[in-house]
């Protein structure tokens, strides 16, 4: 995956998708292998925005059932299924637990009923058991850290888990392989116009390079998220339609359990997720509207209160504190607003505007179903450029990395090098699903540097391999693209100056950085994953 900002200059595009989160990166990936000519921008870097922030399920989302949002449930668990297919080594089965406690909103009937309907709208053919419902001794039993003062019963089932700023960085790389041209850090600063108001592309800026030039393009994408009403250039009736909503995660050591689990926040009633990730837990989320600049969304203390309170509730036995807190997150979702009186209430449901000609603008959605939504937008690009539309062609493609053959054997054979390679098995494991078949690149790396099997950090189970791979192989340009999203090493450990200095080393050498501009990514890192602010 190699930057070349040349490639935006030249002839004109036929697409122009502004933001590179995971709609913006399908839509790209869709429409170059429709045979598109195609540029997508990004102005950070893949996924660096809400798209690093989820609670990274890729899931049917039970709680919409309350809302009877069955088709969309029912979409979003068709794409569970394929996209399990898809990428195997990126997406992943997880069962959940549900703990029922007395006076929780939702009671035992009730939520047999909900997983019975999940388990009917799934289909066959799933990557995941069907739901089970358990005893109060056995549900003790199994999960011994669960508070047993009011405990009902237990559930289980299936949805599945992935690490999605990396899924949306081989979601880039599949659209770089189809011929798009995809260039990070770089904005668009405006949409332009001819006469007669039809958009014709944007100007925009190499955030590396320092230009400025202009893209013109028969269609553009506003794909920016939560940023799209402010791109400069945009009707003010856009902003209307979006109402942005804050959610926050914690990052927190292990729960003896591979499992994940849903609970019910006492104080509103809301769901939310405790969920095994890289041998740490993610807690999460809350949900809160939100009126601010997306830029500067960050983890309120109010926020780690809330969500260490509710979790002790249920999971007595865990007695999280402040001081557990190995890293936190915060992202801002971009909803279709309806005028509804609390944020969870707002539809999940995604839509695609037009708010100009020649200008399209998705708008709400979720993680999960943004492949089958990005496929519908490339279909109204291609009739607005008078073309057919053919079929989607991302519905049976496989992931650029992902391996051939059968799935369980290339695993077993990529962990067991790993392993001879030096690396802890917990990283082995890890490091083969974390880049499919390019693993081989980081065992090459390791091959010739044994010193470089070692851990980013203790508490993040990624290699100092990878963070040279990223910077010479994954178009990683500063030491936060590295640590936050080729391995996310900075939201699950607190890093220590010594660690960021070994990472800014081993890139540096890679990407040509000089002793100053070291410190200053060093310094760049330190300051946003410190206490504090830690979006
Ligand atoms: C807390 C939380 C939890 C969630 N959990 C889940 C979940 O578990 N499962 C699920 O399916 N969905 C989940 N979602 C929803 C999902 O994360 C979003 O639907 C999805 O990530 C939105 O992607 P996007 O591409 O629209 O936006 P973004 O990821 O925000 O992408 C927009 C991109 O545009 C870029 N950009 C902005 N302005 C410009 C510009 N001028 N020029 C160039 N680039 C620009 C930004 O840097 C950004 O990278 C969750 C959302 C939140 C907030």
């Amino acid at each position: 995956m190699r930057r070349d900002v040349d490639r935006l200059a030249g002839d004109a595009f036929d697409l122009l998708v502004v933001g590179g989160g995971i709609y913006g990166s399908w839509i790209a990936n869709d429409a170059a292998l429709r045979g598109l000519r195609v540029a997508l921008v990004e102005r950070g870097d893949w996924g660096s925005g809400t798209s690093q922030a989820s609670s990274k399920l890729i899931h049917g989302g039970l709680r919409y059932l309350e809302y009877l949002k069955f088709g969309l449930v029912r979409r979003a668990l068709a794409e569970r299924r394929r996209l399990v297919k898809l990428a195997p080594h990126r997406v992943y089965p997880l069962r959940f637990v549900i703990p029922l406690y007395q006076g929780d909103r939702v009671g035992r009937l009730r939520m047999e009923a909900g997983l019975w309907l999940y388990d009917r709208l799934a289909g066959g053919g799933q990557p995941v058991a069907p739901h089970a419902a358990f005893g109060r001794p056995e549900t003790l039993e199994r999960y011994g850290f669960l508070t047993a003062d009011g405990l009902k019963c237990g559930f289980s089932y299936g949805d599945c888990g992935t690490d999605d700023a990396r899924f949306c960085l081989e979601v880039v790389a599949g659209a770089m392989e189809a011929g798009a041209a995809c260039v990070n850090h770089v904005e668009a600063l405006a949409l332009t116009q001819d006469g007669e108001g039809r958009v014709t592309g944007a100007e925009l800026r190499d955030r590396e390079g320092g230009g400025t030039f202009h893209l013109r393009a028969r269609i553009t994408i506003n794909a920016a998220g939560p940023w799209g009403p402010r791109l400069k250039g945009m009707p003010d009736s856009s902003a209307h339609i979006c109402r942005l909503v804050k959610g926050v995660h914690l990052v927190l050591p292990p729960l003896p359990t591979g499992d994940a689990f849903l609970l019910t926040a006492r104080r509103d009633g809301r769901v939310f997720f405790v969920i095994p990730w890289y041998g740490n837990t993610l807690l999460g989320t809350t949900d809160d509207d939100y009126q601010g600049d997306p830029d500067r969304v960050a983890v309120e203390a109010a926020d780690v209160e809330y969500l260490l309170t509710e979790a002790n509730r249920a999971l007595g036995g865990a007695r999280w504190t402040v001081d557990d807190v190995r890293g936190a997150f915060a992202g801002v979702r971009t909803l279709r607003d309806g005028g509804e009186h609390s944020a969870t209430d707002v539809t999940r449901e995604w839509s695609l505007e037009e708010p100009a000609p020649g200008l399209l603008f998705p708008v709400g959605g979720k993680f999960t179903s943004s492949r089958a939504e990005a496929g519908i937008t490339v279909d109204r690009a291609l009739a607005l450029l008078g073309r057919p539309a053919g079929p989607c062609p991302t519905k049976r493609r496989p992931f650029a990395w992902r391996p051939s053959g059968v799935f369980e054997d290339w695993l077993r054979h990529a962990f067991t090098v790993g392993g001879e390679l030096g690396l802890d098995a917990e990283t082995a494991r890890f490091c083969a699903l974390r880049h499919g078949q390019r693993v081989e690149r980081v065992h090459g790396i390791l091959a010739h540097r044994p010193d470089l099997a070692r851990r980013v950090a203790n508490t993040a189970p990624f290699c100092r391999a990878e963070v040279v791979h990223a910077a010479r192989s994954e178009m990683a340009r500063t030491l936060d693209d590295i640590l936050r999203r080729r391995v996310p090493a900075a939201i699950l450990a607190r890093l220590d100056a010594r660690a960021l200095e070994d990472a800014a080393q081993l890139a540096g050498a890679e990407l040509g950085w000089s002793a100053e501009r070291r410190a200053r990514e060093v310094a760049e890192v330190g300051a946003r994953y410190g206490a504090g602010d830690r979006a």
